[in-house]
């Protein structure tokens, strides 16, 4: 299980394979520490379900202070289920009314961009290549998941920028477990054929019905893509079972908040020629 950190009012959960690198920065936040209240408490990060926005501003206040990030500096993704990966060229604080980006994974080599992938169920996954200091933020659904969205960010970080498979780091967040995710011949046979779909599919007593345990399908499309079992961390956490520290939309029927969840390339502190 991934322990519980805590900077100032905000919970957040850290990988343990992610968290000793110097030149990074990484959270998977909980519902905790923020001001939003009802359905959205405490610390939800948009105003797309109903919250009111004067609360998820403050909210992102709090997380800007509590980081020590400046607000700019957060990248956060219109997230739309589907494989588009955003690769980050060139820094974009200095657009503050930027629109959000529609896609649902991002990959940059840039310091000072805080990449944001907003959950509630979904998979948050963190790739970091700390050879070639590359690190992917993607938000991962069933249809993501279906649509092998982690394993394109691989493809996208060799292509672009030269990393090894063998060199690169995950983080599979907290997610909706199988314990919970009961799921319909429609999610089944969009990934059935996947590779070690065995292990994530459990056939339920009554018909057309199956758990899905999406972190062990990231996983091993992660695999299939040439990363080491053992540069794989899964969080453990089942964001439907724990309504203390995590927001689910399957548990609340979609009234309910996200959670936000980031990786950053430290900016390295300069101090004169
Ligand atoms: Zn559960």
């Amino acid at each position: 299980m991934f322990p519980i950190a805590q900077r100032n009012s905000v919970a957040f959960l850290q990988a343990p394979n992610l968290q000793d690198f110097k030149f990074l920065t990484h959270a998977f936040c909980t519902r905790r520490g923020g001001v939003s209240e009802g359905p959205f408490a405490s610390l939800n990060v948009t105003a797309a379900q109903g919250d009111d926005p004067v609360r998820v501003e403050e909210n992102w206040n709090i997380l800007s202070r509590s980081f020590g990030i400046p607000l700019r500096s957060f990248l956060v993704l219109d997230q739309v289920h589907g494989d588009e990966v955003l690769v980050v060229r060139e820094d974009l604080s200095s657009a503050p009314d930027r629109d959000e980006p529609a896609c649902d994974a991002c990959v940059t080599d840039l310091p000072g961009v805080a990449l944001c992938i907003k959950t509630a169920d979904c998979v948050p996954v963190f790739l970091l290549d700390p050879c070639r200091q590359v690190v992917g933020a993607i938000h991962a659904g069933w249809g993501g998941t279906a649509l092998k969205i982690a394993a394109r960010v691989v493809d996208v970080m060799v292509r672009e920028f030269q990393c090894r498979p063998a060199d690169i780091l995950a983080a599979i967040g907290p997610s909706i477990g199988p314990c919970c995710y009961e799921v319909d011949g429609r999610v089944y046979r969009a990934m059935n054929h996947h590779s070690g779909s065995e292990r994530f599919f459990r056939s339920r007593s009554h018909f057309e019905r199956w758990n899905l345990d999406l972190p062990q399908a990231n996983f091993h499309q992660l695999l299939e893509k040439g990363l080491q079992g053992n540069h794989v961390a899964l969080s453990g956490h089942c964001t439907c079972c724990n309504p203390d520290l995590f927001f689910s939309h399957r548990r609340e029927r979609g009234h309910t908040g996200r959670h936000v969840n980031f990786i950053m390339l430290n900016k390295v502190e300069t101090h004169g020629i």
